[in-house]
């Protein structure tokens, strides 16, 4: 059940309204990390959660992002008002709101493209679906950093950074969630991984780039059981390609070489 309170869960005000600012606000309104995504992220997959304590987090955050919804649009409307009163510049650059919205906000990015279920992830496995959580705070966070630095009105600064901290305290919830089912990082379902297999790392991003990069190694692929395994024919391919040997094939190696690095 939802009830409405006659309320915003944070105070707006905006001192100088910029119709181009309200523009970009919009990616938090209908946009791809903005809070109706998150809303229906965590609402949909609190009612498909069948652990009640975390179904309770789900939708308590669920709900909140709601809240916040609410906040986001009424200080995109706040901007966009110079649109409303007819002003031809601002009009022009945001046809979208100005002619087809009469100035109001609707569910868009600050690009036009229509909000999209497509943005949810809701796979219906609990462990999975809090880690997609954690990822889609750190994405809203990120967006409201940014705004925050494009914008100069100080009024709608202090809004964007309630707004921004709160996907940190998400982030934070949705996290000692995920640990508290005890799950090993690694075990995702029910069937295991392939021996062995799950241990390789493909070394295939060979070669010595235009700006100095090279073959990184590091904890994500070297030290405790990791495996390097190096497409050592292909890259003999490539190389005499480069030397102006046309005739060599580009064909995919079809021997790969194992090669165990020891433990750092
Ligand atoms: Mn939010
Ligand atoms: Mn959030």
């Amino acid at each position: 059940m939802y009830h409405h309170i006659k309320k915003l869960m944070y105070t707006v005000n905006v001192g100088t309204p910029d119709p181009r600012f309200g523009n970009m606000l919009l990616e938090q309104f209908g946009g791809a990390n903005g809070e109706l995504a998150a809303a229906m992220q965590y609402s949909v997959q609190g009612l498909n959660c069948e652990d009640p304590d975390r179904k309770d987090l789900l939708m308590d955050i669920g709900t909140e992002e709601l809240s916040h919804l609410e906040v986001v649009g009424t200080l995109a409307r706040m901007h966009l008002k110079p649109i409303k009163k007819g002003n031809g510049n601002a009009a022009a650059g945001d046809p979208l709101i100005a002619i087809a919205g009469g100035g109001g906000v609707n569910l868009f990015n600050s690009m036009g493209d229509a909000w999209t279920a497509d943005y949810l992830k809701i796979t219906g496995e609990l462990d999975v679906d809090l880690r997609s959580n954690i990822a889609a705070e750190a994405r809203a966070k990120i967006v409201y950093e940014r705004l925050i630095d494009y914008c100069d009105d100080p009024g709608s600064k202090d809004a964007l950074q309630f707004l921004m901290t709160r996907e940190i305290t998400h982030m934070k919830a949705f996290t000692a969630a995920l640990e508290s089912l005890g799950k090993d990082r690694f075990s995702i379902g029910a069937i295991p991984p392939t021996p062995g297999l799950v241990n390789q790392y493909f070394n295939d991003s060979t070669g010595v780039g235009d700006e100095g990069e090279s073959d990184a190694r590091g904890p994500w692929n070297e030290g405790g059981e990791w495996q390097i395994v190096e497409a050592t024919e292909f890259q003999q391919g490539v190389e005499n390609m480069g030397n102006g040997g046309a005739k060599s094939s580009s064909r995919p190696a079809s021997k790969e070489v194992i090669r165990t690095k020891k433990s750092a």
